[in-house]
């Protein structure tokens, strides 16, 4: 059977979170230093590493069947390939910054501005869409000194904590997009590919849902079990099993990531105790 090639960065922000993801699948490959391909030895997999700007172009001309990317790279190139998964990683967001002295009063401040950036695509499409009028000067890297040395009055670049900002004296003002890697796939894949990605797809949907979920275990009284109950859905609903003292029962259940800790309240408020939470490593619908 044909492999399936992916297309994954060689070194920057998206390759831990990505080769990682493979392996939390039970994909197994060894990607040793400087390698430029790698053969997994348990799935029909074989990884590319390349630049991230190159990945949408090689996906779009099915050099590669699939590729990790953030999605402002994909929106930039707007390369014809399908977006099949968000893979909740790499979160970030493309923001306009100015001067902190600037006394920022809205969208409208940009007009007649210079703006630097290496998103160009991303950034025109947005000040149009604000009816805002700005030069866009495309620079391929160190954007956020452009203000400092002359070259714009303001940025539009990746942002995650705020602090290389801060460090170059600029401040966070519009935020353009929100973005987070994603997968992107060849539009002509064939039948054989399809289901090798249709597995792929399975194993990491069982993974990222195993990590927005934990196995909650916890004791309370039977007075107070259709309370928890309500509170605990569960996957069907939760496992009741007594427990060795009278009138005690031990209650099993999955409970969201989303407002965990509000839950836990609801949990102990309803009576619960004793509440063990646990990793689940997998979860399959
Ligand atoms: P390459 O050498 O492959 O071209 P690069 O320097 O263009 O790499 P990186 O800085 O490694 O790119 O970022 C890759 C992607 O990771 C970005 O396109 C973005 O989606 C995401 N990203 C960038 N910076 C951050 C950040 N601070 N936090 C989270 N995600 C980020
Ligand atoms: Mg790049």
């Amino acid at each position: 059977m044909s492999n399936l090639k992916v297309a994954v960065q060689k070194s920057g922000r998206l390759s831990e979170d990505s080769l990682k993801l493979f392996k939390e699948c039970g994909i197994k490959f060894n990607n040793g230093a400087k390698k430029l391909k790698a053969q997994s030895s348990n799935f029909p997999i074989e990884f590319l590493f390349l630049r991230d700007d190159d990945i949408p172009g090689y996906v779009e001309d099915g050099i590669a069947d699939i590729g990790i990317v953030g999605q402002n790279v994909q929106d930039e190139y707007q390369k014809e390939v399908d977006v099949v998964k968000h893979l909740g990683f790499s979160k970030c967001r493309l923001s306009l910054a100015v001067p902190r002295e600037v006394d920022y009063s809205g969208i409208q401040y940009f007009e007649g501005k210079n703006l630097a950036t290496s998103y160009p695509t991303i950034l025109k499409n947005y000040l149009k869409d604000q009816g805002v009028n700005a030069e866009v000067h495309m620079i391929s890297g160190s954007v956020e000194i452009a203000p400092g040395i002359g070259l714009a009055e303001g940025i539009c670049d990746i942002v995650s904590s705020g602090s290389t900002l801060l460090s170059n004296g600029l401040k966070e003002v519009e935020t353009v997009m929100k973005s987070e890697a994603v997968m992107v796939a060849y539009k002509q894949m064939s039948d054989d590919k399809k289901a090798l990605l249709d597995q792929l797809i399975f194993r990491i949907n069982s993974v990222l849902e195993g990590k927005n979920n934990k196995y909650v275990l916890l004791n309370a009284p039977n007075a107070s079990l259709d309370r928890i109950i309500d509170l605990l859905p569960g996957m069907r609903s939760p496992t009741v099993l007594p427990l060795a003292q009278e009138g005690w029962s031990s209650i099993h259940s999955v409970i969201n990531e989303d407002d965990f800790w509000g839950n836990i309240e609801k949990l102990r408020e309803a009576g619960a105790e004793g509440i063990l939470v646990v990793p689940i490593e997998k979860m399959i619908q």
